[in-house]
């Protein structure tokens, strides 16, 4: 195998995948490949067990501030235009009510607070504050068993999507195939790129590739490359996996938590499986692990070639790892993954939104949850949240946490807009076309005909 191109990517999950799509289907490059060590696309985390399927539009996370809300709106509206227009028989996709639940006085005044004072009301058009009986009426179990002194109020909206995006990927990858300029080589591990005079030069288990670009979406992997190239000097990572508990058939929708203060991991929330509503998913769980994908000892080497053991290193840790509210947190994270005492500390997460919960109703998810390449900032030793991308000569890597899956066609948009440059505009994009067929598909909320929030099954 060997070829010669002028676009690589390496990685074939989700950004991958969307940066396929985006670049064989809205511009005239002439020749794209790409490269996925994986023998199937989206294995690694972007496959459905090992992420929290949810599409983040930035209204029901708590975490997120209004400005970062307003960036990944747009990235969510494009993947959820995209699946509204090529998965109208629901295979990759489900769409069900989600919300976001506060209980007792503090919360509901900061729910309150977000939704009139912060702008969150106006971001969110179809986004409306429910009372108790609401909430009842839409996830019964939330209510169930609740002490009815404590006040509850929820800010819940119908476009709860919920997605399988390692399928997604598959679907953008098999589209992209279509086009004569695009191949695609599974089981095919990048092992090194060297840049040349006029490109990069990939070596591969399967042989040597020629780019004139490229663009590194390897996940994890990704800054790993980068700094074997000299990029991403004041970075390393902080992986960490996530894990899920099962229940049966405890949620119709999607459940949030408020965020707990000052904690940098998304809120524990519940929700349906994407394939079948009558299994709930809670977590993920936030444990540090010392490698780059999940239980892949293999990727322990990876994980200190990006790491460095330098004093940088080190102090960014200890600097992140000393704060009075991150250290117990993550060391109480690495019990959730212990058998039967992992379930039952977990446990009080899963009662936050379903009170009634037992041990019984409860268990571990064997071999579900991948690994968040959470970024370090190691000249400030701080850690920052959200994805990182590091632009090159004539070459891009995207490091992607959460919510990488969920901004994927926007990244696509972004880096498609900087291949463009890099090719001297000898290729165009045709922009116009690509947000017809993603956003322009996204339902406004003056296009709704049925305001029932509550779905029909819809699986
Ligand atoms: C527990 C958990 C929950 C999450 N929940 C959400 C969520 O609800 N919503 C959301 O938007 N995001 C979520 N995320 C984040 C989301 O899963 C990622 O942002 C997304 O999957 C990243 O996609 P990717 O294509 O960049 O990386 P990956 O899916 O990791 O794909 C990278 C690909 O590159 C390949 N690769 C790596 N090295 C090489 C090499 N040397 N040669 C060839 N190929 C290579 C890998 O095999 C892999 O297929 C979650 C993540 C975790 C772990």
């Amino acid at each position: 195998m060997s070829g010669k191109y002028d676009l690589i990517i390496v990685g074939g999950g989700i950004s991958g995948a969307s940066l396929l799509y985006t670049t064989a289907k809205f511009t005239d490059i002439e020749s794209i490949a790409l490269l996925e060590k994986e023998s199937e696309i989206a294995a690694i985390n972007s496959d459905h067990t090992n992420n929290s399927q949810t599409l983040h539009f930035g209204d029901i996370e708590t975490n997120y501030t209004l400005e970062k809300a307003e960036k990944v709106k747009e990235g969510a509206e494009m993947l959820a235009g995209y699946l509204e227009n090529h998965d109208a028989d629901r295979e990759m996709h489900s769409k069900r009510s989600k919300m976001v639940l506060a209980v007792g006085d503090d919360e509901v005044q900061k729910l309150e607070d977000r939704y009139h004072e912060e702008g969150f009301g106006d971001l969110y058009p179809k986004l409306r504050p429910i009372e108790r009986d609401e909430i009842a009426e839409l996830e019964p179990k939330v209510v169930e068993g609740r002490d009815p002194s404590k006040d509850l109020l929820a800010l819940q909206t119908p476009d709860g999507y919920v997605v399988d995006y390692g399928a997604t990927a598959k679907s953008m990858v098999e589209q992209a195939k279509e086009e004569a300029s695009v191949d695609v080589y599974t089981g095919t591990e990048v092992e090194d790129i060297t840049e040349t005079l006029d490109g990069y030069t990939i070596g591969t288990s399967g042989g040597r590739f020629d780019c004139d670009v490229a663009v590194v979406a390897a996940g994890s992997h990704s800054l790993q490359i980068a700094k074997e190239l000299g990029y991403g000097e004041d970075m390393v990572l902080l992986p960490i996996a996530g894990s899920f508990f099962l229940a049966d058939d405890f949620l119709n929708g999607k459940v949030y938590t408020l965020q707990m203060k000052k904690l940098p991991f998304a809120a524990v929330h519940g929700d349906a499986d994407v394939h079948d509503g009558s299994i709930t998913r809670f977590g993920p769980t936030a444990k540090l692990v010392p490698t780059l994908e999940r239980g892949r000892f293999s990727t322990i080497g990876d994980f200190l070639d990006v790491f460095g053991l330098n004093l940088a290193s080190f102090l960014s840790y200890g600097n992140i790892l000393a704060d009075r509210i991150l250290l117990p947190y993550v060391l109480k994270n690495l019990v959730y993954d212990l058998p039967e005492v992992g379930t039952k500390a977990f446990l009080p997460h899963v009662q936050k939104v379903v009170p009634s919960a037992t041990l019984d109703d409860i268990e571990r998810a064997e071999g579900y949850g991948g690994v968040r390449p959470q970024i370090v900032d190691t000249a400030n030793k701080s850690l920052d949240m959200g994805e990182a991308k590091l632009v090159g000569d004539d070459i891009i890597f995207n490091i992607t946490p959460s919510p990488g899956a969920s901004t994927s066609l926007k990244n696509a948009m972004q880096d498609t807009e900087t291949l463009v440059e890099f090719f001297d505009e000898d290729y165009s994009f045709d922009e116009e076309a690509f947000r017809e067929d993603t956003i322009g598909q996204f339902p406004r909320a003056e296009d709704d005909v049925d305001p029932d929030p509550v779905p029909a099954d819809d699986d």
